[in-house]
């Protein structure tokens, strides 16, 4: 059998991602905005084999394709053409196609992430933007040569978007040094590189009196947005 372009297909995962994001929220909108964002990728049967990965370790970076498993399924019935890109302060709208929006025709997504290490049937990579638990559809080897293009624009999105400051009250950032050696990653700079990137909506005015929360693994990040400007962490803590 061949693969046909224009019935009906099914895909299957053929990996699973364990990444730090717990939920949507304060995930970086793109890969590589966050690099202690660190993730293992698991093969998942037929494909948990070494072999699937054989030269594999030859390259810096890959290409994951996935499933956006946690957005609203598309209905083509009433098919959704135009979503408000969050970089548009949520106003304007513009062509799903146009757009790396989660919410899309098949549900499907992609990111270039580096790729650490090679370990059996285990990738570790790093910047994800992936939820924890992301089906992979595929999985490829970037190729700089046809992947990276010179001179390549892009009118909407033309740059990394702007960083706010981040600040941290001593206690939370010693609570999130504790973390780090619990669970042998970068908890600090996890919390810093992702809420550079402002996780708000973009139409919110912020309130300093305003608690804003994420969850990272098992770990709480509480913060606000203090009226000097910036974000400052408030805490960093473990049940509840
Ligand atoms: N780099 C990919 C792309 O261009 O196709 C994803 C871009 S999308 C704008 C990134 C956002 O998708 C993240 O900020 C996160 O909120 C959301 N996201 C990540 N994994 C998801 C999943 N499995 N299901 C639903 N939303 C997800």
């Amino acid at each position: 059998a061949i693969n046909s372009a224009i019935s009906p297909t099914s895909v299957q995962p053929v990996a699973i991602a364990r990444t730090p994001f717990a939920e949507k929220f304060a995930i970086p909108r793109q890969p590589q905005l966050a690099p202690a964002a660190r993730a293992v990728i698991e093969l998942l049967p037929p494909y948990n084999q070494p072999e699937a990965l054989l030269g594999l370790e030859q390259v810096s970076h890959i290409w994951l394709l996935f499933q956006f498993h946690q957005a609203p399924a598309d209905d083509p019935a009433a098919p959704r053409l135009r979503v408000r890109p969050p970089r548009l302060g949520g106003n304007e709208k513009l062509g799903v196609f146009a757009t790396r929006s989660t919410h899309r025709p098949n549900g499907i997504g992609q990111s270039v992430v580096r790729l650490e290490k090679v370990e059996g049937t285990r990738l570790w990579v790093s910047g994800v933007d992936l939820l924890d638990g992301t089906p992979i559809i595929d999985i490829k080897p970037y190729v700089p040569y046809a992947d990276s293009i010179e001179g390549a624009h892009n009118g909407i999105a033309s740059e990394a978007p702007a960083t706010v400051s981040v600040s941290w009250q001593p206690d939370a950032l010693a609570a999130a040094q504790q973390q780090a050696q619990r669970l042998g990653e970068d908890v600090a700079a996890l919390i810093e590189q992702c809420l550079a990137q402002d996780p708000k909506p973009a139409y919110q005015q912020p309130d300093p009196e305003r608690r804003y929360g994420v969850r990272f693994w098992d770990i709480n990040v509480i913060w606000h947005y203090p009226q000097s400007g910036g974000i400052c962490v408030l805490a960093v803590e473990t049940g509840g």
